[in-house]
């Protein structure tokens, strides 16, 4: 019996299939058309697939977009988590683009002093605003808070004691935990007090000549109730001051604002740090801010120029786009009153109840017919996130998808611009309050 002719020996060569790729030569280039055809003909033989000319040609125009579509891409934050760390935290404001934009496409005067021509500072851009909007003495940001806090206490207590109380040894998810950061900065961590109470004569106690500060990390993502003592910053502060050590605090989110006056939940202010005689503090430029990624710290002049003397300094610096950001944003805080429109995390975590039910009105129908399941608006929780006032919640409005699964979920993911929300109580929440593109949302939903 003789030999069949393998019908694979029919494919198309990849030199026809170019012949015919014109267009998508034209938008993909030659090297990468080439690549996919090879790749479609690979696997057809693999598969024992008899392809066409045509079938090759899509198969490769498949493969080209799937390519090209980026990897970082927008979606939905319907989670009621406003500054959601896994979704990119805080969104920048108009002004902030622009500035991006601007420092991004042409050269900028980053570390080059325009008065006299010669070698400038990067953190000048921002020390200033920074130092008018804080009252501290001098100011410098790095790539972000964590960085800072590893910057500082590598500054200030390398091969030093740094005493900290026993219900502050945070983590804070991203394996960012206070003990390893210490002995990443090469500090000693000298834990004091217990998990539940920690008086002043525990501190008073630690403090000796291998003290290379004291480091007080605000309680962010976690709250720890009943019988309780910590000690008050200040009278902290009013120890350490008597000792000569410096006074170093975490803040947390951080906030340059009294969130009271939103009628948000409270975080510890900035001011209110300094106040307190903290001689150091650090904050996150994309918590509470609402701006770029960063870690922004700032207090005592001195403290600071050991900061920037610091070859970690170097390592840890943001670049030009950030800090045009990062200014741009400071700049909106110059003026409080305009802020709530100006700044999106702060537009979003005020938004009025009656505006987000209304729209949860309008979209109700259009989803349900699109999910095919039932949907009912509610009234549900939005928090801030990124360990900011980590047990209060703001009340939202919801649309509540039932029954709600990994698959519903998986669903709302699959679309052009992937919807996020959390499930529930066997139901899919969607939370309205972080939805300002409704007609995007809506637009897409013939997809499902
Ligand atoms: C979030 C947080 C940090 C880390 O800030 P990043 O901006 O994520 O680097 C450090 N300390 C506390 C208390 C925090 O809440």
């Amino acid at each position: 019996m003789g030999k069949q002719p393998s019908p694979l020996a029919a494919l198309p060569s990849i030199d026809r299939v170019l012949q015919h790729a014109g267009g998508l030569i034209e938008a993909h280039g030659r090297d990468a058309v080439k690549q996919a055809i090879r790749d479609v003909l690979d696997d057809a033989r693999a598969a024992r697939r008899v392809l066409v000319l045509d079938d090759v040609l899509q198969g490769a125009s498949s493969l080209l977009e799937r390519d090209r579509r980026p990897s970082l891409r927008r979606v939905f934050n319907l989670t009621g988590t406003v500054l959601h760390t896994n979704l990119g935290r805080a969104l920048l404001p108009e002004a902030a683009l622009f500035a991006m934009q601007d420092a991004a496409r042409q050269p900028v005067n980053l570390e080059y002093d325009l008065n006299d021509g010669a070698r400038g500072e990067r953190d000048d851009h921002v020390e200033g605003l920074l130092r008018r909007l804080t009252g501290a003495e001098a100011a410098t940001v790095v790539n972000n808070h964590a960085a800072a806090v590893l910057l500082a206490l590598n500054s200030l207590a390398l091969r030093r004691e740094v005493p900290v109380s026993r219900g502050e040894l945070i983590e804070i998810g991203g394996a960012f935990r206070l003990p390893e950061i210490m002995a990443r900065a090469g500090c000693r961590l000298r834990e004091v007090g217990t998990t539940n109470r920690t008086h002043l004569r525990d501190y008073a106690e630690a403090l000796g000549p291998k003290t290379g500060i004291v480091f007080k990390a605000h309680a962010s993502n976690y709250s720890i109730e009943g019988f309780t003592a910590a000690v008050p910053e200040a009278e902290l502060a009013a120890l350490c001051k008597a000792r000569g050590i410096p006074f170093v605090v975490d803040l947390g989110s951080g906030t340059l604002l009294d969130m009271a006056r939103f009628s948000l939940p409270q975080e510890p202010t900035v001011q209110q740090a300094l106040g307190n005689g903290a001689d150091l503090f650090t904050f996150s430029g994309d918590k509470l801010l609402g701006g770029p990624q960063a870690g922004i710290i700032a207090g005592r002049a001195a403290l600071v120029e050991k900061l920037r003397r610091n070859p970690l300094k170097r390592a840890l610096r943001v670049d030009k786009v950030t800090l045009a950001a990062l200014a741009a944003v400071l700049q909106l805080y110059l003026d409080p009153d305009r802020l709530r429109e100006r700044l999106p995390t702060l537009r979003l975590l005020t938004r009025p109840l009656a505006e987000l039910r209304a729209m949860g009105e309008r979209l109700r129908a259009p989803l349900q017919r699109a999910l095919g399941c039932e949907i009912t608006l509610v009234e549900c929780e939005s928090q801030i996130g990124s360990g900011a006032a980590p047990s209060e919640r703001i009340s939202s409005i919801g649309l509540a998808a039932r029954p709600g699964d990994q698959k519903l979920a998986a669903r709302l993911r699959a679309l052009p611009i992937p919807v996020i929300g959390r499930l529930q109580d066997g139901a899919l929440i969607l939370d309205l309050r972080c939805l300002e593109d409704e007609a995007g949302f809506a637009g897409q939903l013939h997809s499902l």
